[in-house]
């Protein structure tokens, strides 16, 4: 029976590199039902808000998503769409795993970390004041002289909920996926409430997994320069939300850059699948962009499928191709102008073509 998927197509490079990557989940010979929607900018302008209802309605019933990226402009205009998906679904976990595959420019060659993060909260969780307003002008009379006046406030709340769920996934994903180690990251020495409360949780839970999986702890500013130092001594990494995302894209760094970085943003019964990397603006339209981190995302949603089959044999032809270095998009050739570089599209026609050759 086919799978039934929402597919989000998103903005900006979305739509291309989506159909990209459904064309080569097709080729796999998995079945798929796609329940096309469609959120983001684009839509903005018709559907007059940027996340109309038939899409979260969609996510609901089929529990599993693929989606493009979605543009969120600066400062002002709506609230992201992947923060509110994320949070209106309870995709509390999203994991990031970051390998280096053969054939990936980049200074590390033997990068295999996967980020936990928080989904849900820190000061991602929305809860914002600006400048000169009544409630920003009542946190700052309870802070005890400690906030300047013309302060704009951002509230960064950390549960025990939100934390014991986060580690336990970071935990799970280790033990299902054959991992020695989880690292806790905060930075509790200056949060003492959150983030400390964060490594009384993890520890709480690293305790329960005791003599199955290792468990250690880094603050974050030396966390990055391990990281960066001697990346190969890392395996899982939890953390909350916004030091993932930062960290996210430095350990995409590591293993050649963000047109390999996939995602995944995983709730209780519902999982939503995408790359680390945003919409890429200026390249919408050109067939230009790198497709490999939707199509691993789409791999990583095969493996949630326990399509385990199908994601080894995508994951082989897309490491094949990558190796080969011929049909690959601009970004992965050596000189970023070489006229050999092919488009989004004619890089999934080699993945599906070295699929289907065995
Ligand atoms: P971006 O990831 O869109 O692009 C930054 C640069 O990275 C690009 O200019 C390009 O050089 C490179 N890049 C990104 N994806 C690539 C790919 N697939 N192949 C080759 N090169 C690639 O980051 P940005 O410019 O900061 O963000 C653009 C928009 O996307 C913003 O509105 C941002 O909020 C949004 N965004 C969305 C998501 C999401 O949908 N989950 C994630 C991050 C950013």
């Amino acid at each position: 029976m086919a799978y039934q998927v929402t597919l989000i197509r998103g903005d900006g490079t979305g739509p291309e590199l989506v159909e990209a990557t459904r064309r080569v989940l097709e080729g796999t010979g998995v079945a798929f039902e796609w329940d096309v929607v469609e959120a983001g900018v684009d839509i903005m302008e018709t559907a007059g808000t940027p996340l109309p209802d038939n899409v979260l309605a969609s996510i609901r019933k089929n529990k599993v998503a693929l989606k493009g990226p979605i543009t969120t402009p600066i400062g002002t205009g709506f609230r992201s769409v992947n923060v509110a998906l994320r949070k209106e679904l309870d995709l509390y976990a999203c994991i990031r795993p970051c390998k280096s595959y053969q054939g990936v420019r980049s200074r590390y060659t033997d990068v295999d970390l996967v980020i936990v993060r928080e989904n849900t909260e820190d000061l991602y969780a929305g809860v914002e004041y600006p400048v000169d307003s009544a409630e920003a002008g009542q946190i700052i009379g309870m802070a005890n002289g400690k906030i300047r006046q013309d302060s704009a406030i951002s509230i960064k709340p950390i549960s025990r909920t939100g934390s014991r769920q986060i580690v336990k996934a970071a935990f799970d994903y280790a033990i299902e996926n054959g991992r020695r180690k989880v690292t806790a990251v905060a930075k509790a020495n200056i949060m003492k409430y959150t983030d400390g409360l964060f490594y009384e949780i993890a520890r709480e839970v690293a305790r329960e997994y005791e003599g199955r999986v290792e468990y250690d702890e880094w603050l974050v500013d030396a966390m990055c320069m391990q990281l960066v130092q001697k990346p190969e001594n890392y395996d899982v990494l939890v953390m909350e939300n916004l030091y993932g995302d930062i960290l996210s894209d430095l350990c995409a760094g590591l293993v050649g850059g963000l047109g390999v970085a996939p995602g995944a943003n995983i709730g209780v019964d519902t999982a939503l699948f995408e790359a680390t990397h945003g919409s890429a603006p200026k390249y919408k339209g050109l067939n230009k962009v790198n497709p490999t981190a939707l199509i691993l995302s789409g791999l990583l949603m095969l493996k949630y499928l326990k399509e385990d089959e199908a994601a080894a044999r995508l994951e082989k032809a897309v490491s094949d191709v990558i190796a080969e270095g011929k049909s690959v998009t601009y970004d992965m050739k050596p000189d970023r102008n070489d006229p050999s570089a092919v488009g989004t599209a004619e890089m999934a026609d080699a993945i599906i073509a070295r699929m289907q050759a065995g």
